[in-house]
């Protein structure tokens, strides 16, 4: 009798991108599946979360994460079954989430792992609102925006994992909410599903500084910024005495293009007596069992739509994480590993 036997597949990161990041900075390789050993269990990749926070990581430079090494498989947050288990805690056909490797299969201890479930929310929610994303979300706003109802709030990246909750969380405490995004549907995603009181198109708008103004007539309050560079220039022209800027993400720079020239950011801090905060969302981690409960409750309201752009094929990821910088996602960009 032949077996045929299951290979499993592995993506390395195999350079170090220079400038925008491509294809040919990964690597596929086959391996056999290794076998778990007592104390552990054998995940099957089911969804993997690409992060444009991975570009980062993919530099040989010091951050608040350490960087990828060449010729190691990359690493994100992933939903995995259970496939077999030499470990009491876990049984198979358990399903977690955690910072996993992109292996079809892997072994695993157990440890940094969240058993998760389907209880009507979805599976892929745990990457995205009920994750990372959900919790960056709530916490930058709700800890450095600290939203008041008749506020302005101002989001970059807002048809985007992130901005689109924060969007959405904004209406939710009774702002007004203006988002900024990439393409004309985006902005319509925006205005006609998640409740925008106006979007704005940075690619198109012929004078973004004079769209702002447009659409906050009373100035900005709050500005969630996922973006930084040009974008983040042409709203902070218009924040108000007291502003709260969220620092929570510079897309705009990850692929190493020359911060914009810009604003005199100190002295438009001091004029405004505002406050700018960088975060990174493990700084909120003792927020992180309230937020996801108030994310939880807000989603089986229907308050609080999840938004997700699904790629298909464990061979995709790659790809579909170069598309986050092309602005191909609306929503959560997540890969469907399970066929
Ligand atoms: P998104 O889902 O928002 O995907 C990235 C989006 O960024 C694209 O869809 C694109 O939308 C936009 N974009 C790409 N290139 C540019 C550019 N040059 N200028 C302006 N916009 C651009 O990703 P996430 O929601 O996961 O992340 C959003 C931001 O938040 C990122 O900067 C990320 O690093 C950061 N982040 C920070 C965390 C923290 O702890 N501080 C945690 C999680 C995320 P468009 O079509 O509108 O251009």
């Amino acid at each position: 009798m032949i077996k045929t036997l299951i290979m499993n597949k592995v993506i390395l990161l195999d350079k170090r991108p220079v400038g925008k990041a491509s294809l040919s900075d990964f690597k596929f390789i086959q391996e056999e599946i290794p076998q778990p050993k007592e104390g552990e269990i054998l995940l099957k990749t089911v969804y993997v979360s690409v992060d444009p926070y991975l570009r980062g990581r993919m530099n040989d430079a010091k951050s608040y994460v350490p960087p990828f090494q060449l010729h190691e498989p990359i690493q994100s947050g992933i939903v995995a079954s259970v496939i077999k288990t030499n470990n009491a805690a876990f049984k198979e056909g358990d399903v977690v989430s955690g910072s996993l490797k992109w292996q079809e299969y892997q072994v695993s201890s157990g440890s940094g792992l969240n058993k998760i479930d389907d209880d009507g929310t979805g599976l892929t929610a745990y990457l995205g609102i009920l994750g990372m994303t959900g919790l960056t979300a709530y916490c930058g706003l709700s800890e450095i925006g600290v939203p008041k109802a008749g506020e302005t709030l101002v989001v970059s990246g807002a048809a985007g994992a992130v901005g689109s909750v924060v969007g959405q969380i904004g209406k939710l405490l009774g702002c007004r909410v203006v988002g900024i995004a990439g393409t004309d549907e985006k902005v319509e995603l925006l205005k006609s599903e998640l409740h925008f009181d106006e979007a704005i198109n940075y690619k198109t708008t012929p004078d973004l500084s004079k769209a702002i103004q447009d659409a906050c007539p009373d100035g900005v309050d709050i500005y969630f910024d996922n973006v930084g560079g040009e974008v983040s220039d042409a709203v902070l022209a218009h924040i108000n005495k007291f502003a709260r800027i969220a620092v929570c993400g510079a897309i705009s720079l990850y692929n190493g293009d020359a911060p914009s020239s810009g604003l005199p950011i100190p002295s438009v801090l001091l004029t405004k007596s505002a406050l700018m905060q960088g975060f990174i969302v493990s700084n909120f981690a003792d927020k992180f069992p309230a937020a996801i409960k108030q994310l939880k409750a807000w989603v089986k309201e229907g308050k609080l739509v999840s938004y997700e752009t699904i790629e298909n094929g464990f061979d995709h990821i790659p790809q579909a994480f170069l598309d986050l910088f092309d602005g191909k996602n609306k929503g959560k960009m997540i890969v469907d590993c399970k066929n």
